[in-house]
């Protein structure tokens, strides 16, 4: 969530953190600053604003001394408000009483009313109601001539999560990172270090990396940095190379990222399948997971640990691991996992899936697994990430950057990667040669199917434009289409605001049918599937309460039309496939919804894109 951007080195910071700063906006936030550190005065001086980094700039220009935008040593944040309103006194960075440190915080600070009251008997005047202002008074009063040494003593104090940057007056050149929860990036270049939460904020500068890990705190000038644990212990981090460019992360002409993403998916889906699908054998290879036969053919009970989409990603994946593999499995929304204490037993994995790698819950839930012996696998798209590197083995899906906060390409790779997966496992089991290569067969052509729908986005906006003006919407499904349906409705409410439901299609007379009238469209998805022709009958009964039905159907379906309103069409594939053509045409439904009542469809209201508080 929210974002950190800090620059040392020896260009003018501001431009580099506002920059890096728009690179966050992605992620959701509600206001932000920038501390720089002015070479006249040797003064740290602050601009911060609620609302957009445009706003921020506009502050900048009009408030920050001229000298100061020449500085060389600045930290800039976007926060996304967990302690007092989102206003411009409590958005970061924050000052510590006497001016001469700036902090800027991701996370939360769980024991800082017990701090600030203590520092508050000691003298300590706070000017915000947030948590993180704890953490500027603490390094002042730790401080005695060592910035470094003052942000461990700090660390030690505090409980929570955090990623920090600080800079001080007494450090003209230096900049003192850390992170405990929330991720923090560091950008190594010719004479400058760019430290940020995100790689987006960093690769248009260099792509050459260093990831912190949880406890770690980085001292960076420009020419130098050096990584210690919170005891003052030396730790050595690789640095990691960012295979992707800057255009990647650009909207490439189309108006949002999110529909740039959903077009995207053809080649993401390529991308993530390249490689892993072995024709002759009919099987797939998965060198992540660092197994071998042996070890696959051991694994008798698979859970998932997801939040929101993936974790729907992850329901479509218990059904192929039950399908192919006949291994049970289950899903576990990832926090619920972590307080339930959960039974693992000796041969029990478990998945992560995490678009970011970053997601707090899931990263709770793969500790809780790993401490109760487990061995876990990542599901992640972000290379680097903490639930990735704390795993250790897994399978990236090479979707490349996801910038809109809503889901999209990333479900589809899960669903692929998944499949590619179970594909693997079930052929150390009951799947034979020539069913694993009919089912690797398909999957090669799934590129081409997701584009056959992306095609039909005509059809699929004037469907939307229809039904934009409703307020409550069902989508109903069974099978492979349960979770589907209810991906389809977290779509449009994430970015239409709409309400909307996904339901089993027979639980809707259980309860919701109570809901339906001629104000509240119902999405069907009814592709060539088992289970169709029951899903049809509950459209009918829908229709008979007088709500519009819309079906998502299999071209060639003659017989859909006398059972709904309109119809959008996906092309015939394999069963086990068809979740991904029935939400790229889910994501293209919301997408033109949302643009129609015109929503802020990157940026949704109140969401991140990836939530590292839990
Ligand atoms: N908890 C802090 C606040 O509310 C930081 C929030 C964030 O991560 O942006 O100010």
């Amino acid at each position: 969530m929210c974002g950190i951007v800090g620059y040392v080195g020896n260009k003018a910071a501001t431009n580099i953190i506002i920059s890096g700063l728009h690179r966050l906006e992605y992620r959701g936030y509600d206001s932000s600053g920038v501390a720089l550190l002015n070479p006249r005065t040797s003064r740290l001086n602050i601009v911060k604003t609620p609302g957009k980094i445009d706003d921020l700039e506009t502050s900048l220009a009009a408030e920050m001394p001229a000298e100061s935008t020449g500085a060389t040593l600045g930290i800039g944040h976007t926060r996304w408000a967990t302690h007092g309103e989102p206003n411009r006194v409590n958005a970061h960075p924050h000052l510590s009483r006497n001016g001469e440190f700036a902090i800027v915080h991701n996370g939360i600070i769980e024991n800082y009313i017990a701090l600030k009251s203590r520092l508050a008997q000691e003298g300590f005047e706070f000017v915000s109601d947030t948590d993180s202002e704890v953490i500027a008074q603490l390094v002042e009063q730790c401080y005695e001539g060592d910035l470094t040494r003052a942000v461990a003593a700090t660390l030690e104090m505090v409980e929570g999560t955090y990623g920090i940057a600080v800079i001080s007056v007494h450090h003209p050149s230096t900049m003192v990172a850390a992170r405990k929860g929330s991720p923090i990036a560091v950008g190594i270049c010719d004479g400058e270090t760019i430290v940020a939460s995100d790689v987006s904020a960093i690769v248009q500068h260099t792509k050459q990396v260093i990831f912190l890990n949880d406890g770690d705190i980085l001292t960076a000038t420009g020419d130098n940095v050096e990584v210690v644990s919170v005891k003052n212990v030396p730790v050595s981090r690789e640095t990691t190379h960012i295979d992707w460019d800057i255009d990647q992360i650009e909207k490439a002409g189309h108006e949002h990222f999110m529909l740039k993403e959903i077009h995207e998916q053809p080649t993401a889906i390529s991308n993530a399948t390249r490689g892993r699908l072995v024709d002759s054998e009919g099987t797939t290879k998965l060198s992540g997971m660092q197994m071998d036969p042996y070890e696959m053919a051991r694994i008798d009970r698979i859970l998932i640990a997801a939040c929101g989409t993936s974790m729907y990603a992850g329901m479509v994946g218990k059904n192929y691991f039950e399908d192919f593999a006949s291994i049970p499995a289950e899903v576990q929304q990832a926090a619920e996992f972590r307080y339930r204490n959960p039974i693992i037993q000796r041969d029990t994995y478990m998945l992560a899936i995490s678009q970011s790698g970053e997601t707090a819950d899931t990263l709770a839930a793969v500790r809780e697994a790993q401490r109760k012996g487990a061995t876990v696998l990542g599901v992640c798209n972000v290379v680097g990430s903490t639930i990735a590197r704390e795993t250790g083995r897994g399978v990236y899906l090479h979707a490349g950057p996801e910038i809109g906060v809503a889901s999209t390409k990333a479900f589809t790779c899960q669903v692929s990667v998944m499949a590619m997966m179970a594909i693997a496992l079930g052929r150390t089991r009951r799947l034979s040669t020539q069913v694993g290569q009919r089912m690797v067969r398909e999957m090669m052509s799934l590129p081409e199917m997701a584009q056959a729908v992306i095609d039909q986005e005509e059809d699929i906006r004037r469907i939307a434009e229809k039904y934009a003006k409703a307020e409550d919407f069902f989508f109903i499904g069974r099978g492979y289409m349960y979770p589907v349906a209810m991906e389809g409705a977290l779509k449009l409410k994430e970015i239409s605001y709409i309400h909307a439901e996904g339901y089993h299609a027979a639980e809707l007379k259980h309860g919701p049918i109570a809901l339906l009238g001629e104000d509240v469209p119902v999405v069907g998805l009814v592709p060539d599937i088992q289970g169709k022709d029951k899903t049809i009958g509950n459209m009918q009964e829908c229709m008979a309460r007088k709500a519009p039905v819309i079906a998502i159907a299999t071209e060639g379906d003659k017989d859909i039309d006398a059972h709904c309103d309109d119809v959008i069409r996906i092309p015939p594939c394999a069963e086990f496939l068809t979740p991904i053509p029935v939400v790229i045409a889910e994501q293209l439904f919301a997408y033109h919804v949302a643009k129609i009542r015109g929503c802020s469809i990157d940026q949704p209201r109140n969401l991140a894109k990836s939530v590292t508080v839990e």
